[in-house]
């Protein structure tokens, strides 16, 4: 049976990311995917050529990937890019000046430059609100609205968004809804099924899951869409080079696995903090108690491995000292890697958000995030322990 065959019909995740854009090499039937590392494609005369002619619109390698990320996300078509916030770019620049874009107000903060920094320049309009009560974006939206971004769960607040709420007002407000999935994965959430018309990733973290490479996608179902969007990849340029789409589809491979370890990991450790003495307050959006517990639980399929935590002592030197003192976690940006990492979103991931504007939608500078791995959840615990002291 080909690996095509395997795929067309409705399998379980786990058969899906192991099958999905893994047709065997035409020319040699190489069982994985090569690494086509060409910029360019013979023709036999000008014009006829088969189906690839320059590596920035075509590569085999990127075109195996992208369907991958169809498939993983239960989208028709998807699109690779050389970063997440590239991938974020190409949805932007659908808009026209004076189309005003309703974004959630607790986000990536690379996201927020990009929208602030550079799209604001050019007469796009950005609205900040809170998009975890849904009344607050049907109150927003107005004919100029043509975009709705939100990221489920938040980073880092894990602010929980119910993304069928939102689409159901999008859709009736004739806009489009993007999604940043790439904290929940696909594994754990598809917002294409709950009615979004983009899921954006950054495949930087969970979908290559190893921390060696920086790569963004889009997903979609809409093929008038997906033409749009394919237009400004091949024109604006910003594809990955065929050595990080193998790695992706590589990591593509253990997804699943992964996953089940990240949410059993993130599951004792948010409990164990939730416990400790020096530890104030938990965010992490399996708790029961949470303001949208059971919208996460009706739209995700798990919890996963990120939390954030703020100390007793609410002092930045506190929280810098516990930052500077675990060995198992790295003090280091980015997420989604088999690795468990440490940060300080004030000075590191969310710096380029005005302080003021952090504070205003709680993110305190004490606020420490952990991006748990897949190692020994003990073993984290007790590097947690020595360090929080
Ligand atoms: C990392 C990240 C991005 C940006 O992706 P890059 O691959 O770093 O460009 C966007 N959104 C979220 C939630 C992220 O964590």
């Amino acid at each position: 049976m080909s690996s095509n065959n395997a795929t067309n019909k409705k399998f379980k995740p786990a058969t899906i990311y192991i099958h999905a854009g893994m047709e065997p090499d035409p020319s040699t039937g190489s069982v994985m995917v090569p690494i086509y590392q060409t910029s360019t494609f013979v023709q036999e005369s000008p014009g006829n050529h088969k189906g690839y002619e320059y590596a920035r619109s075509q590569n085999p390698t990127r075109f195996a990937l992208e369907e991958a990320f169809a498939k993983i996300e239960n989208g028709n078509h998807a699109l690779a890019f050389s970063s997440g916030v590239a991938a974020t770019d190409a949805v932007i620049k659908l808009l026209q000046p004076g189309d005003e874009v309703i974004a959630a107000n607790d986000m990536y903060g690379g996201t927020y430059r990009l929208f602030t920094k550079v799209f604001e320049k050019f007469g796009i309009i950005f609205t900040f609100i809170d998009t975890t009560n849904a009344d607050n974006v049907a109150k927003a939206i107005s004919a100029k609205t043509k975009l709705v971004w939100v990221e489920t769960p938040t980073n880092p607040l894990m602010n929980i968004t119910d993304i069928a709420a939102i689409a159901a007002i999008t859709k009736a407000n004739n806009c489009l809804l993007c999604v940043d999935n790439t904290f929940a994965s696909p594994y754990l959430q598809n917002p294409l099924n709950l009615g979004a018309d983009i899921v954006m990733h950054s495949a930087t973290k969970y979908l290559s899951g190893h921390s060696d490479v920086i790569q963004g996608c889009l997903v979609m179902n809409d093929k008038h869409l997906r033409d749009d969007l394919y237009f400004i990849q091949k024109s604006c340029g910003a594809v990955p080079g065929p050595l990080d789409c193998f790695l992706v589809l590589r990591g593509i491979k253990t997804l699943h696995l992964r996953m089940q370890r990240h949410c059993e990991n993130g599951e004792k450790i948010a409990h164990w903090l939730r416990k400790h003495p020096k530890v104030k307050q938990v965010y992490w959006p399996g708790f029961e108690d949470n303001k949208n517990y059971s919208i996460a639980k009706s739209q995700m399929n798990g919890f996963g491995g990120m939390i954030s935590f703020e100390l007793v002592n609410e002092s930045v030197e506190e929280a810098k000292r516990v930052l500077s003192s675990t060995h198992l976690f790295s003090l280091a940006e980015s997420l989604g890697g088999v690795e468990s990492l440490i940060n300080h979103p004030a000075s590191m991931t969310h710096a380029s958000i005005p302080r003021e504007e952090r504070i205003k939608n709680g993110l305190s500078d004490g606020l420490i995030r952990l991006s748990v791995g897949i190692e020994d959840a003990d073993d984290l615990i007790n590097d947690l322990d020595k360090a929080i002291g």
